[in-house]
């Protein structure tokens, strides 16, 4: 089993929160693991037992070339063991990035395709491979979706309002697994056109399909996915500065973003309590 460490609930303070009635929490999942952080610990705690419980020795995953997925999968196979290789989409570009550079020095064999050939994902890439547990790009299916709901179902904490960045949606489906109907749980998804996730999700979750405690909300992406604006970056640094969380553009920046802007738009209730699940992405040993 990969190391854990329990982490903190932190209660923000400010104006906004206080003109609003409100209260925000912030479940400090960044913080549960070194390397293997945030969300992406609890999607890999399943599929590594079920590698392990195979014997398959080795991990295949893919992911982009700033993937938070390849650097925690990365980190996940050496500390536990098994050898790994990284599909990566696009072309391989040197000096490495600092995600690709840590996933090898982490042991990772990293083999570059072709956009095409990425998006086809053919199961020819994999013939060369044997004896091999293959985890999906950014690691959701129903393994991870247990993982995350294992860790839902764990929130020691009273809350109205549970919020959390959406990429493949894997996380939030776990969410929904493990939460009771009567919290609200909202999405906020880091794709532009996002609207296909619904779908995506209703195939992860049984709950979901049956459930109206949930909801995607789709203008909080900052021109999509990896994109940023200069405000989205000074919002981030003014959050790190008042309240010592750090935050990164590509997903919890958003969502905290995100969360501000429903605040002001009056979305939230007076009284109500707002628990933000920080997913990590940090991408730095804590
Ligand atoms: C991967 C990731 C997500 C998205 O998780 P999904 O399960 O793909 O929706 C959210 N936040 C961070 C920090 C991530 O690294």
């Amino acid at each position: 089993m990969l190391q854990y460490q329990e982490t903190p609930i932190q209660e923000i303070h400010d104006m906004v929160l206080e003109n609003a009635g409100l209260q925000l929490l912030i479940k400090r999942e960044d913080l549960n693991h070194p390397l293997v952080s945030g969300n992406k610990w609890w999607k890999l705690k399943y599929n590594l037992m079920e590698a392990a419980k195979k014997n398959l020795e080795t991990l295949v995953t893919y992911g982009g070339a700033y993937s938070n997925h390849i650097f925690a999968t990365a980190a996940a196979a050496s500390e536990l063991g098994f050898k790994s290789i990284g599909i990566i989409r696009g072309e391989e570009v040197l000096p490495l990035n600092p995600t690709l550079a840590f996933a090898r020095e982490q042991g990772m064999e990293l083999q570059f395709i072709s956009r095409e050939a990425y998006r086809a994902k053919s199961e020819d890439q994999l013939e060369k491979f044997d004896n091999f547990y293959l985890i999906p790009e950014g690691g959701s299916n129903l393994l991870a979706v247990q993982g995350v709901r294992e860790f839902a179902s764990n929130l020691d904490v009273s809350y109205d309002y549970l919020c959390c960045a959406v990429g493949t949606g894997g996380t939030l489906c776990g969410l929904i697994e493990g939460v009771p109907n009567e919290k609200k749980i909202i999405g906020f998804p880091m794709l532009k056109g996002a609207e296909f996730l619904v779908e995506e999700i209703k195939k992860l979750s049984e709950r979901s399909k049956h459930l109206t405690n949930w909801q995607l909300v789709y203008d909080y992406h900052f021109g999509g996915y990896g994109k940023s604006t200069p405000w989205l970056m000074e919002f981030i640094q003014r959050f790190k500065t008042a309240h010592n969380v750090p935050l990164e553009f590509v997903y919890t920046g958003k969502l905290m973003a995100g969360i501000y802007d429903l605040i002001s738009s009056g979305f939230f209730p007076r009284g109500s309590i707002i628990l933000a699940i920080h997913t990590g992405g940090l991408q730095v040993p804590r």
